[in-house]
């Protein structure tokens, strides 16, 4: 990497968003993901062939530069509306709710980030084990380095004379989540699209995947309330049972799934935003960004690394 570019740590939409940026000013950016793929908590699985999202359920969009990206992916026809109504589970029943409208992905939301992406350079399969002062990643020197991603993974690769950063992802928390894959042999529930489960001590939201994706397949796709979650980190296959059991007798479906798969997520979301700023980057060339800097969304993770990737451009420029 040239001394002048920027190394971003993360190939989520926060850490794509901002190499976008860098890219379009003409600094030059690398990005590094640990894994296979680009994405990250708009994470999709395939079963069979067929795409499940086992992240973000889906995304709203309020920010009118937001809204204005939904509309490109939506021309490139990777996005779709999906509804703007759930059902809301509580101990005395289900009722309708109506709110913004939820847009979701029939390729997974994980093609958006690989659309947003375009041409820039990102490495994947490459961990990233710290960061010195200079800064330095993995003894590498660059002129900045972002790292996108929850701040305990951030945490982990900060050297502690970087003060700054360091207290700023020290003072996020997380929350953790299992999200499971249930796929039945037949559609044997009530329309209901998807469903916020309240007072619930192993669920808190299930959606019809099928519906959310427009093919119509036999699959739901639960997740668990942190607490829950806490409780089965080690082994969170073994968590299946239970979580097909909830689903079942929440929507009174008559037949087994016959696969479920249960995907862990550790830092699943933040519990509250970081600050009033969007971003953080200190006099050491170090830039945090993803969505603890907001509410826990994509929008938020996305503005985050967009405006990260501005402020780095006309500092560097
Ligand atoms: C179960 C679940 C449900 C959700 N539901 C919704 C929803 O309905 N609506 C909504 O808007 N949002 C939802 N979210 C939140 C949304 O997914 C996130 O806000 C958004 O995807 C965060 O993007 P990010 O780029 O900030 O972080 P991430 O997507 O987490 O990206 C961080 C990336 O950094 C990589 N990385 C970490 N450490 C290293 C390292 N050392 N070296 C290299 N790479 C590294 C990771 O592999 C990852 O790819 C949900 C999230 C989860 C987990």
């Amino acid at each position: 990497m040239d001394r002048s570019g920027v190394v971003v740590v993360g190939a989520g939409i926060a850490g794509v968003a901002c190499a976008v940026e860098l890219t379009r000013a003409g600094v030059p950016v690398r990005v590094r993901e640990r894994g296979h793929v680009r994405g990250g908590r708009m994470a999709s699985k395939r079963f069979q062939g067929r795409p499940a999202d086992i992240g973000a359920a889906y995304f709203t969009a309020t920010d009118p530069d937001f809204v204005a990206l939904v509309e490109r992916w939506r021309a490139a026809g990777l996005v779709r509306e999906w509804t703007d109504t759930f059902r809301a589970y509580d101990r005395s029943g289900n009722h309708e709710v109506t709110g913004p409208m939820r847009f979701a992905a029939p390729g997974g939301l994980r093609s958006l980030v690989e659309h947003l992406a375009g041409a820039v350079p990102v490495t994947v399969d490459r961990l990233v084990l710290g960061v010195e002062p200079g800064p330095v990643v993995d003894g590498e020197s660059c002129a900045a380095v972002v790292l996108a991603m929850p701040g305990p993974q951030a945490a982990l690769l900060l050297d502690p004379a970087l003060t700054d950063a360091t207290r700023v992802v020290q003072a996020q928390r997380w929350s953790p989540t299992l999200a499971a894959v249930l796929r039945f042999p037949h559609r044997r529930w009530p329309d209901f699209r998807g469903a916020f489960v309240n007072e619930h001590p192993v669920l808190n939201l299930v959606c019809d995947d099928g519906d959310r994706r427009g093919d119509g397949a036999p699959v739901l796709v639960a997740h668990t309330v942190p607490e829950f979650a806490a409780g089965h980190l080690a082994q969170p296959t073994g968590a299946g049972p239970a979580i097909e059991q909830a689903v079942r007798d929440l929507l009174g479906l008559p037949e087994q799934a016959v696969d479920v798969h249960v995907h862990r997520w550790t830092y699943a979301k933040p519990t509250h935003a970081t600050a009033d700023a969007t971003y953080h980057l200190d006099a050491d060339g170090i830039g945090l960004a993803g969505d603890a800097f907001g509410k826990p969304r994509v929008q938020s993770a996305w503005r985050s690394g967009r405006d990260l990737g501005r402020a780095l451009a006309a500092r560097l420029g």
